[in-house]
């Protein structure tokens, strides 16, 4: 990738990274280095124009930062976006955490505020992008790329290319079932991995716990201390399994386990050289979080992958959407498929 877009000297891009609660922007320079990197929060609760013009004040000030001889440089903006999204289009679906952006098309709007080609994608599969570049993923061909952080969601990466499928959406490996009748998911499934193993997952099953609705009694006098406080989160739970409760602890080796058992089919279906594993919750859960995933992979998985893959962690933290901008624009600007879809004017 570097390669096609020349070293340093060469372009500069503008990354540009969408979430529900925050938005990220920062120019990328040939080498990885962020330059005018700022952030402010998503305005969620207002409409689609509020969101643009917040993404576009922010790509303007990164702009007005950089030296000239950086600012001549820019070729275009790298979009990275809590999904589902259409890259083709430039268009995102039905992202649950930022409902203004419902049906937007977000990267056409910013093409005409900055007057410069936009490039849109899942977040997931730009961090993959990233990881690939200058992370955890650097040198493979076949790799998958998972975050378990609010979401649980991920990228896979096959034969050198991200697999999208004609609607964008492939690598949305969060959405299988693991446990039948088990907890609802964000997306309306249930027993989804997301809603067993992700922090929103975490949080949603903790609520469940707090109180027996038979009995009327707290079964987590843990869980239930730290509602009293603030909304539970998936931090909460882990917490909770370190003080001891039992409950929190229930979930937590459940949640690995889940995670554990869905890895075995990632390495069985798609053969990956590594699995890189990123986001908050599985972080701050480190070696206890990745080491069950080894251990079933070892005991239960096709030999060969099984024997091939590493889990392993990612290395370029929360920039990994800014980062992996610059080579999801290396990848795509010029080639006229990545625009031809977009609505006119
Ligand atoms: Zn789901």
């Amino acid at each position: 990738v570097t390669a096609a877009l020349g070293g340093d000297g060469g372009p500069v891009v503008l990354g540009l990274d969408v979430g529900g609660t925050q938005i990220r922007a920062a120019a990328i320079l040939p080498s990885g280095e962020r330059r005018g990197r700022r952030s402010g929060a998503t305005p969620v609760a207002d409409g689609p124009e509020a969101v643009y013009s917040a993404c576009a004040d922010l790509l303007g000030g990164v702009v007005e930062y950089l030296a000239p001889v950086d600012r001549a440089r820019v070729v275009a903006i790298g979009i990275s976006c809590a999904g589902p999204v259409n890259p083709w289009r430039g268009q995102v679906l039905d992202p649950p955490n930022v409902p203004p952006l419902h049906n937007a098309f977000l990267a056409g709007q910013l093409e005409a505020r900055l007057d410069l080609p936009a490039y849109l994608e899942r977040d997931t599969n730009v961090a993959a992008l990233g990881e690939h570049w200058l992370g955890a993923a650097r040198g493979c061909r076949d790799f998958m790329y998972v975050t378990v952080s609010t979401g649980l969601g991920g990228a896979v990466y096959a034969d050198g290319r991200l697999l999208l499928g004609p609607d964008g959406t492939a690598g949305e490996i969060g959405h299988v079932t693991l446990l039948e009748g088990g907890p609802r998911c964000g997306c309306g499934g249930v027993g989804h991995l997301e809603a067993i193993s992700s922090g929103s997952g975490l949080a949603g099953q903790a609520r469940d716990c707090i109180v027996s609705t038979t009995a009327g009694v707290s079964i987590s006098p843990f869980l239930a201390e730290r509602e009293a406080v603030a909304p539970l989160t998936g931090r909460d739970v882990a917490e909770g399994e370190l003080a001891g409760d039992s409950i929190c602890t229930a979930l937590m080796a459940r949640a690995r386990r889940a995670f554990a058992i869905a890895c075995v089919g990632w390495v069985n279906t798609f053969n990956p050289e590594r699995i890189v594993i990123g986001g908050t919750v599985a972080q701050r859960q480190g070696e206890r979080w990745l080491e069950p995933a080894r251990a079933e992979i070892a005991a239960t998985g096709l030999r060969s992958p099984s024997a091939r893959v590493q889990i392993v962690a990612a290395e370029l933290g929360e920039d990994v959407g800014l980062v992996g901008a610059w080579p999801l624009v290396a990848e795509r600007h010029g080639d006229p498929m990545w625009r031809a879809q977009r609505p006119a004017g």
